[in-house]
């Protein structure tokens, strides 16, 4: 998955340039920025490529988040959807954003379930988060259109899946808003970095101006531009967009390694009847970070991970054990531990989420364990996990 492994001289060729300017600020500086601009390039192939008429790059995936939360009127009270597997970012985002996370099962793509997710609608609801989690896709077209019918904003979490689809659409494009991140070990990475995307000519610019103070960007003297509203900083520097710049032109090679490296492994895994695989939606549309099976229980799932990353096959995730991606051990959001109260503590109907449970999920979890798929893996490498593999299942 993470790109990177695979820096190069695009990269550097791409940060050159901005050094060479002196302009480390995405706007302004004309004159002295030489037609520099890479922010605005990535901004645009980014849309390009996925099908979408906006991007507007964030400092990170979960500054992306609280952006688009804050595009789609969202704030003190509200609630949002959430599923319970996923970064702990999302859930931070929504809760930074003032709004109640609030969480509902997953099914086996390891995405909310679009048939339960009626059981969590209250009056106050006002958004779904979708996450398409490990490099695929939860059932979107179902969740689409059920946030459609209720006229709920739909925002995607599309952080670890940036060059997934389904049915040919992009990931990131269903909802009113799709965020992705660009942090340090995602797909393609810019150090730090996000984006959020939507074809919603209003929704950007309230994105827009919300990542940097509220300012309208209109004409080219910032010191006279007004404030419409209140916002945050939550920019990126052009240092950090020419290098995601560069890795935004790898995806394709990047999506074709990953996607030839799980093939060879799924193939030597599909041999045990023992192991089941995550559901996808759309197989064609799958990023491949990941290669995600279940194994018939609790015990044989978290054995098999150890066993799989002593043995040769390192790499492999538990998150039923991990304290960033699953519920089960997010004990400072269960204790509400913030260094201030949270808006979330006042609204009066914040549930308390030690007491949150969703046996659904967790009997998922519990038996999944995620391959991950490095980009630098050579053939000896590939039959390297393939042999581990054999090993520890035969066993
Ligand atoms: C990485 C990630 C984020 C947050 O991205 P950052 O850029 O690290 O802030 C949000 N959601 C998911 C699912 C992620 O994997």
């Amino acid at each position: 998955m993470p790109g990177f492994e695979i820096f190069g001289e695009e990269e550097r060729k791409e940060v050159q340039e901005v050094l060479d300017t002196g302009v480390l600020f995405r706007y302004g500086f004309d004159a002295a920025r030489k037609g520099r601009w890479k922010a605005r390039d990535f901004e645009t192939e980014l849309a390009t490529r996925l099908g979408t008429a906006h991007c507007h790059l964030c400092a990170s995936g979960t500054a992306a988040l609280h952006v688009a939360l804050a595009a789609c009127g969202i704030g003190a009270g509200d609630e949002v959807i959430v599923p319970p597997f996923t970064f702990v970012a999302t859930f931070e985002a929504v809760l930074a954003a003032g709004a109640v996370p609030v969480f509902a099962e997953i099914d086996a793509t390891l995405g909310l379930d679009p048939a339960l997710l009626s059981n969590y609608l209250t009056p106050r609801t006002k958004a779904v988060i979708v996450v398409h989690m490990c490099g695929a896709m939860a059932r979107i077209d179902e969740i689409a259109a059920f946030c459609q019918a209720r006229g709920l904003m739909l925002i995607e979490d599309t952080c670890q899946s940036v060059g997934a689809s389904f049915r040919g659409k992009a990931l990131g494009t269903f909802g009113q808003m799709g965020c992705f991140s660009f942090d340090p070990v995602k797909t393609i990475t810019c150090g730090e970095g996000g984006a959020v995307v939507t074809d919603d000519d209003r929704r950007y610019a309230l994105a827009h101006a919300y990542a940097d103070h509220g300012h309208d960007h209109i004409g080219n003297d910032r010191g006279a531009e007004s404030h419409p509203m209140i916002g945050y900083n939550y920019r990126i520097s052009e240092l950090n967009a020419a290098v995601g710049l560069a890795q935004l032109r790898k995806l394709d090679a990047i999506l074709n390694t990953q996607r030839a490296h799980k093939a060879a492994l799924k193939a030597a895994l599909a041999k045990f009847p023992r192991i089941s695989f995550r559901q996808l939606p759309d197989p064609e549309g799958d990023s491949a970070t990941f290669l995600t099976f279940m194994l018939p229980d609790e015990n044989s799932a978290r054995q098999a991970a150890h066993d799989l990353n002593a043995g040769g096959a390192d790499g492999c995730f538990y998150y039923y054990d991990n304290n960033w991606h699953y519920l089960r051990n997010w004990h400072h959001l269960q204790q509400m531990k913030s260094p201030a109260r949270l808006p979330a503590q006042l609204c009066g109907h914040c549930p308390d989420y030690s007491r949150v449970t969703l046996p659904r999920s967790d009997a998922i979890i519990a038996r999944t364990v995620a391959m991950q798929i490095k980009l630098g893996w050579r053939q000896a490498d590939v039959a390297q996990r393939i042999a581990a593999i054999q090993k520890v299942f035969s066993s």
